[in-house]
């Protein structure tokens, strides 16, 4: 059996954190790697922290666009990053992007914070992790403005079809979460379609968005499995070689051997 690898998780929020039991029992199953992801400067140093306790486990440094009412002096705030992403369990920068759903006020300061932290993957010779929430056009301006230099992945990503070539062309990974599992969906299962097999991962956001049949509980890396079956089933693909592509195609964008 190929084991899965969950490529966005957050084991540092406060309804998973401390959970060991639940991770012993994860890696145990069908869970092969995991990468938690930081959304601040405090929760990079924290997920390096929780990564070095597990083999398989890996983190990412990064501040999410909706800590910006938060931070005052940008530069100052991402230089703070660069510590975290030396650590030897880092192996991204995110996640990092642009949210007009709960942000829109904050426009112009989310994309300098988005900007600086390009320019710091590029530097840092690492892939990103991108959130994008009802901004997709300046999401996309600003990561066509470091193609050739910065790669990484769209997680949960709720753009077009056409949006999702855009990238693949650019050599981008397109990650799906729990959310294509809902009656709703249509237009994340077209886009998904829109995904070569070698360019496709897959993720919990644990401890949000619960895949079907689990929805409305917290969801962790145990339930990926329900999200890896159905996007398998939208492409047309053997769970069996669905499973073991994506964590190869995460290995790679990841490089880790
Ligand atoms: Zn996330």
């Amino acid at each position: 059996m190929a084991k899965l690898f969950d490529t966005h998780s957050h084991y540092t929020d406060e309804k998973l954190f401390g959970n060991e039991e639940l991770l012993r029992e994860i890696f145990a199953g069908d869970i092969g790697y995991i990468l938690t992801a930081a959304v601040n400067a405090e929760d990079s140093e924290k997920c390096a922290a929780l990564a070095s306790q597990y083999e398989n486990m890996f983190a990412s440094a990064g501040i999410h666009p909706e800590e910006i009412e938060k931070i005052s002096d940008i530069p100052a705030e991402v230089a703070k990053l660069e510590r975290y992403l030396a650590h030897e369990k880092c192996v991204a920068l995110g996640e990092i992007g642009l949210d007009y759903y709960w942000e829109k006020a904050y426009a112009a300061e989310q994309k300098k914070l988005f900007e600086r932290q390009m320019a710091l993957a590029a530097e840092a010779n690492l892939p990103v992790i991108i959130h994008d929430r009802e901004a997709h056009g300046d999401t996309f301006d600003i990561i066509k403005k470091y193609e050739g230099k910065v790669t990484g992945v769209m997680h949960c990503y709720s753009g077009h079809a056409e949006m999702v070539r855009e990238y693949v062309k650019m050599g981008w990974y397109i990650s799906f979460a729990g959310a294509i599992t809902f009656k709703n969906a249509q237009k994340a299962v077209e886009s998904t379609r829109a995904v070569p097999l070698d360019r496709i991962l897959v993720e919990t956001d644990c401890p949000y968005l619960a895949p079907v049949p689990k929805r409305g509980k917290t969801n962790h890396s145990g339930f990926l499995h329900y999200t890896a079956e159905f996007t398998a089933g939208v492409l047309g693909v053997d769970y069996e070689a669905f499973a073991e592509a994506t964590t190869a195609n995460a290995k790679k964008l990841f490089k880790i051997q």
